[in-house]
Order: C-alpha cells, then sequence, then structure tokens
C-alpha cells in the first residue's frame, strides 16, 4: 500500500511485478534457451536496410526483437544499444521524454556504423504503458518520475537486460560497445557475460517539457547527462553524444 496514495497496483501487474523481482537479474539460466527464431530484411524510411530479428526461448510475452544493420563477423565489436519501448516518445514524438530522439540517434548511427539494436518491450521502465499514463499524471502535480512510480507502489524501474544479453548471445555477439548514458545497462550485460569494450553517451534531448524528467534521472539514477544544464532548441541535442 503506497503511503501517499493509498492505492495499490492492479493485481495483474502486481504479479508480473513480483514475478521480475524473484527472478535473478542474470543467471547463467537466463540465457539458456534463447535463439534467433528468424531474420528478415525491412527497408527503412531512409532507403537503408535493417534485419529485423526475432528470438525463441524469451519469458512468456517478451516479444523482444533486434534490429542489426550491416554484416556482423565474428571479430567486430558492434554498436549496441538496448533501447526499452516507450510507445508515446518512440512512435509519437512526445516531448515529455527524450526517448523518441535516443531511438533515431541510435538508428541513425547503426546505419552508417552498423550495429545492433535491442528494441525491448518493457514499456514505461517495465511497470507498462497504463501505468505510465498514471505515473504522468502524478508528475503533472509535482512528482519526478520515480516519485510518481513510488506514489503508485510500483517500483521506480523494473527493467531487466539479461534477456538483452541472452538475445546478443543468440546473435554469437560477447563483446559491444554500448550506447547509452545508463550505467546500470552496462553492470548488468557485464554479469551476463557480455564484455563492454567501451561505453558512449547518446546526445543529451532537453524541452521545456522533459527538463524536470532528464534532471531526476541524472541525479537519482546515475544517468549521464552532457549538457543538461545547458539551453536547447526543442528536441535536438544540447551535446551530442
Ligand atoms: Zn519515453
Amino acid at each position: 500500500m503506497s503511503p501517499k496514495s493509498g492505492r495499490r497496483a492492479p493485481l495483474a501487474i502486481r504479479s508480473l511485478l513480483d514475478a521480475a523481482q524473484t527472478t535473478p537479474r542474470c543467471a547463467t539460466s537466463d540465457t539458456d534457451g534463447v535463439a534467433i527464431r528468424n531474420a528478415v530484411s525491412v527497408p527503412l524510411r531512409d532507403g537503408q536496410l535493417a534485419s529485423f530479428v526475432s528470438f525463441t526461448g524469451l519469458a512468456p510475452g517478451a516479444e523482444h526483437f533486434a534490429l542489426r544493420f550491416g554484416d556482423l563477423d565474428v571479430d567486430s565489436v558492434p554498436l549496441v544499444r538496448l533501447h526499452s519501448e516507450c510507445i508515446t516518445g518512440d512512435v509519437f514524438g512526445s516531448l515529455r521524454c527524450d526517448c523518441g530522439q535516443q531511438l533515431q540517434q541510435a538508428v541513425d548511427m547503426m546505419q552508417s556504423a552498423g550495429g545492433v539494436l535491442l528494441y525491448l518491450r518493457q514499456e514505461g521502465r517495465g511497470i507498462g504503458l497504463a501505468a505510465k499514463l498514471d505515473a504522468y499524471r502524478l508528475q503533472d502535480t509535482g512528482l519526478d518520475t520515480f516519485a510518481a512510480n513510488r506514489a503508485l507502489d510500483l517500483p521506480e524501474d523494473a527493467r531487466d537486460y539479461g534477456c538483452g544479453a541472452a538475445m546478443l548471445k543468440a546473435m554469437n555477439v560477447r563483446r559491444i560497445r554500448l550506447l547509452s548514458n545508463n550505467p546500470d545497462k552496462a553492470v548488468q550485460l557485464a554479469r551476463c557475460g557480455i564484455q563492454v569494450v567501451e561505453r558512449r553517451s547518446t546526445g543529451t534531448y532537453l524541452t521545456a517539457h522533459n527538463r524536470a524528467y532528464l534532471k531526476a534521472k541524472a541525479e537519482i539514477s546515475g544517468h549521464s547527462l552532457v549538457g543538461l544544464n545547458e539551453s536547447s532548441e526543442a528536441g535536438r541535442p544540447a551535446v551530442a553524444g
């Protein structure tokens, strides 16, 4: 029960979260049994081809997928981004967060340099879209993105990157250059046997609508957001990563 709201998360959400939280962040067995199901070339809007890769062996209902850009030979150390689903940002360009801009930057970089984008279906830092919108409503009353989740009796961050490690291993990728501002991703991947040779930050996409969100990510969850206090045009990086 939340002391602030007196509300509990719906039962279905709670059982999913309980299951996620009782699963080790990355036991070796997390990566066993994950294999490529299919890989299909898909032309993207700017004429580049990406190979969309689906998998078997992921947790039930976890329809994560990967986009491969260019050829991945055995010795390559590809640029990799683990991108957690954000329908509002990724599809509709919401300026409440920076997800859409980060996703586009990753695709742009990989189209020229090659790489692997893991698209992980863990919307709203793992709480789902409906709960994310509940949290947005609380954020509009002044709570930051983490406090809003706590007020709903939900975890601040329920994402798990062990599945990403399993997907990389299924594609024979063991060494990566990680594109991320989130230090927790590198830690979780290393724990799962993925060698992070380098971590590159993305740009800091500051808008009038996401300043408080980005500030909370930097101060509370330790994201490296260069230039956060600088002014920038809406949706353009204050500093390119
Ligand atoms: Zn977002």
